[in-house]
């Protein structure tokens, strides 16, 4: 094996495998097949990056294919929100298209299998289906309608589809084999009479393919090389592969699926089902709410494409389950905002500083940059004045050698600005500090190149200038669920573990260069974790919400 393959995924294997066995390269094409009922989450971009990054690798197109067979479930909202995540995570697809397209070519397939002998129409319960179906270890039976006559099937299919059924009074089945060792081979449903509006084909239909009857012929019109799913659909495979049987002409390509693990993530449930139960019963507010696993509540949380990408590149694809630590992709984040986002000063929880030697009508605007680590901002003025805000946790009456911050009869330095002491404090009835009164040092000025501006003293605080700091809407975000594996319980809904603390809203004062911060940007503060202007900001009111905190605060309280 060469070094290249080795560093190749084991999809990546296949089709490289494919290729040397005689598949021409040009007929390697790739679908994305969301149902959409429901918005992408950040499994789904396990999904995403792997076609679309098959796609990448071989110069290969890949439809974005809607898998709309079930209009209880699915709605024009969810088709709109897929397309704009993918889009922003910056994939292009080559053609969207929707199941839903070939429902008459599937049905005229679904005729031939009736002309053929291999399906009939069965009008029992499905509770009678289910028990029919026998279990792993005991064959089924057969249904009593099994062997009706072609022409009846034919008729009663045909009726089917006109509507002269209810709901649940009869299912279009395929003839297999109710003995079969795999079980989805008993006889599958592939009809069920559903008299629901679909969202692109309206009334047209009431009767509603099957997932499994659909996804292979899909496959097959649209000519995928590599059908690429979850591993829950292996054993489903047997199926796909005689689906195929009953239509492939020979002369094309014949589809392959093949099964990779879902992604989980710690800390998070991630099936739509359990997020749209969040939505519904208000735990969150909406599909992009800022905790949500989803692409847009992660967009919204302040991630960027980059950092989802790298995440999916880092987990990897596997052949079996697991669990991916949520505390990777925080780091996937933290990371990426570490080269890309302008540092400012915000203060999240204020006590007023009065600096007595200051004049009182003085204010200075202080040359500071955006960078430190980040490139390419440039600098920002900062303004100075006699009365500042710090935060409170930053100050302390008395305290051991080991507090670098502000305490009394010491000095720290305020960031791109000069060296205070603090002198006294004021305290209200509860004993809560209200204001530190401090000097300040008027030579130590950063950047100004004299002797006491090189002092080195052990603290360095972010602040804000009282008088010019504008107030801003903070909502700061914790996990949803308190619980490492939320759905993993067998005798626990995962709604038992929601962590009821999850956003908690403040009020900061941040500094001023800020007032033109626009929705979605993202910045460090300094000292506090990275934040992004929400999409609630207005004009009158900027809102931040805390994508990540500079340290995992979770790991602290793990450890008490
Ligand atoms: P859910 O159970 O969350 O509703 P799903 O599998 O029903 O997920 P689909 O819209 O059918 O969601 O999935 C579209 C594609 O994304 C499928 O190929 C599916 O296998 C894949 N996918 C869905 N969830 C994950 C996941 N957690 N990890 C990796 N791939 C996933
Ligand atoms: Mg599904």
């Amino acid at each position: 094996m060469s070094e290249e393959t080795k560093s190749l995924n084991f999809i990546e294997q296949i089709v490289e495998e494919d290729l040397s066995n005689g598949l021409d390269k040009n007929k390697l094409r790739f679908r994305f097949p969301p149902e959409p009922n429901g918005y992408l989450h950040i499994g789904h971009a396990a999904s995403i990056c792997l076609n679309f990054g098959l796609g990448q690798r071989y110069n290969a197109p890949v439809n974005l294919r809607f898998d709309d067979t079930n209009p209880a479930k699915e709605e024009q909202e969810y088709v709109d929100a897929i397309k704009r995540d993918i889009e922003w995570l910056g994939f292009k697809w080559d053609k969207e298209l929707y199941s839903s397209d070939y429902f008459q070519q599937l049905y005229d397939w679904t005729v031939k299998l009736i002309k053929e002998g291999k399906a009939y129409a069965d009008e029992q319960t499905s509770e009678e289906i289910r028990v029919q179906k026998g279990t792993p270890t005991t064959p089924g039976t057969n249904s009593p309608f099994r062997n009706r006559p072609i022409e009846e099937n034919l008729e009663l299919f045909e009726k089917m589809k006109n509507g002269d059924f209810d709901e649940g009074q009869i299912v279009l089945r395929a003839k297999i084999d109710m003995a079969h060792n795999n079980m989805h081979m008993r006889d599958p449903i592939l009809y069920r009479v559903l008299k629901k509006s679909h969202h692109r084909t309206g009334n047209n239909w009431c009767i509603y393919p099957m997932y499994d009857w659909t996804h292979g012929e899909s496959d097959y019109i649209e000519q995928i090389s590599h059908s690429l799913c979850t591993l829950e659909f292996k054993s489903h495979r047997e199926l796909y592969d005689w689906y195929l049987d009953q239509v492939v002409d020979t002369s094309k390509l014949r589809p392959k699926q093949r099964e990779f693990a879902r992604r989980n993530l710690s800390y998070t449930v991630m099936s739509k089902r359990k997020l749209l139960q969040l939505v519904e019963k208000g735990i969150v507010n909406g599909w992009d709410d800022p905790r949500m696993p989803t692409i847009s509540g992660l967009r919204r949380r302040g991630y960027t494409p980059e950092s989802i990408i790298n995440f999916s590149k880092v987990s990897g694809i596997s052949k079996r389950d697991n669990v991916t630590d949520v505390a990777l992709l925080e780091h996937s984040i933290k990371d990426h905002l570490n080269h890309t986002a302008p540092r400012v000063m915000a203060v999240l929880d204020p006590v007023k500083v009065v600096i007595t030697n200051y004049p009182e009508d003085k204010e200075e605007f202080l040359d500071a940059n955006f960078n430190d680590y980040a490139e390419g901002f440039g600098s920002r003025e900062v303004p100075f004045s006699r009365e500042l805000h710090i935060e409170k946790e930053d100050f302390r009456e008395e305290a051991n050698k080991k507090f670098f911050r502000l305490k009394l009869g010491k000095e720290v330095r305020l960031k791109n600005a000069y060296i205070i002491k603090a002198e006294s404090c004021t305290k209200d009835e509860n004993g809560n500090v209200t204001e530190i009164q401090c000097t300040y040092d008027a030579d130590s000025k950063s950047g100004s190149g004299s002797e006491a501006s090189k002092r080195k003293v052990k603290g360095t605080l972010h602040w804000v200038s009282a008088k010019h700091a504008i107030e801003a809407e903070v909502r700061l975000y914790d996990r949803l669920f308190n619980d490492e594996a939320p759905d993993g319980h067998k005798d626990k809904d995962f709604m038992e573990f929601v962590n009821p603390n999850s956003l908690e809203i403040i009020t900061a004062f941040v500094e001023p260069s800020l007032k033109t911060a626009q929705k979605g940007d993202k910045f460090q503060f300094q000292r506090k974790g990275y934040f992004c202007v929400d999409d609630d900001s207005t004009n009158d009111k900027l809102v931040f919400n805390r994508t990540v905190p500079l340290r995992d605060s979770w790991a602290k309280k793990d450890t008490k």
